[in-house]
């Protein structure tokens, strides 16, 4: 038997090596315009497509609304038929709304207004208004942030006041009359952790991570009357990120759930 002769790789010259690596370069930065375009497509083509959603739909909203104050629709069975077109355009009117945002936070186009904001006002501010908010007024709402949280926190807080009304919003839906819904922050070296904690129907350990995913609903935990779009917790985790912070939740099946929120802050 013959043996095979080994037989050494030919070593390229540094000219040719350096040719190599302008050429691809080349082509990853041909590659990267062709990407930037096509993100851009993708934008126009959500934006006019949310615009083409919103006017008809802004028409239906107004022609139901014009019905529901004429005397000729003020029989039983059309009012509550009106009652119930104007809570499916309220759906699809924040479905719309939810995509596009979505869509718009993944292409970093997303109005985002970030500025240094002083967390404990801000965090009392959002609560008390929830504590006027008619929609709380059969649960226990509990504000457990100290007096003394003097930090800032780089932040939209238009973005923030979305993040919180949707995990507020969360722990109404997801729970009965009289649950606790808590709002707390502590400060952890560079770090404050933001805790929105309801004593709900919980989620399964298995189900913890997909929550944030798009479009994930728990079907056992539909409310009826409650409209769901599966949106919300990417949306929140998504801002979240916008502003270099991290979630997560922890729960326990029929005792309740507590979203976490992390963020840098600066005294
Ligand atoms: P939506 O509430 O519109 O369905 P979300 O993205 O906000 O969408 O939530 C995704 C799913 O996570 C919900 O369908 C629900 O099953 C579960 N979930 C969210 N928050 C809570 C909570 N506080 N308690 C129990 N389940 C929750």
């Amino acid at each position: 038997m013959t043996k095979k002769k080994f037989e050494r790789p030919q070593l390229k010259n540094v000219e040719e090596l350096s040719e190599e690596l302008v050429l691809t370069s080349l082509k990853l930065s041909q590659a990267n315009q062709r990407l930037r375009e096509e993100q851009a497509a993708r934008n126009d083509m959500f934006t006019s497509i949310s615009h083409d959603l919103r006017s008809p739909l802004t028409a239906i909203k107004n022609a139901v609304e014009l019905l529901s104050s004429m005397e000729e629709c003020s029989s039983e069975k059309v009012s509550s038929l009106l009652k119930m077109m104007a809570g499916r355009i309220d759906t699809l009117e924040h479905l719309i709304n939810d995509i596009f945002l979505l869509v718009s936070l993944d292409n970093n186009c997303a109005k985002m207004d970030l500025k240094p904001i002083q967390l404990g006002f801000f965090l009392e501010d959002f609560f008390f208004s929830r504590e006027e908010d008619s929609l709380y007024k059969d649960r226990n709402l509990e504000l457990l942030v100290p007096e003394d949280l003097d930090v800032y926190v780089n932040m939209d807080p238009a973005q923030m006041e979305r993040v919180l009304d949707n995990l507020f919003t969360n722990a109404y839906k997801y729970s009965d009359k009289d649950a606790t819904i808590s709002l707390d922050a502590t400060l952890k070296d560079n770090e404050v952790i933001i805790s929105v904690k309801d004593t709900g129907i919980g989620i399964a350990k298995e189900n913890l991570e997909k929550v944030f995913e798009r479009c994930f609903i728990v079907e056992t935990a539909r409310t009826p009357g409650v409209s769901s779009t599966g949106f919300g917790l990417a949306i929140t985790k998504s801002i979240i990120e916008h502003f270099n912070g991290k979630i997560w939740c922890e729960s326990t099946l029929g005792e309740g759930s507590c979203f976490y929120i992390s963020l840098p802050c600066e005294p």
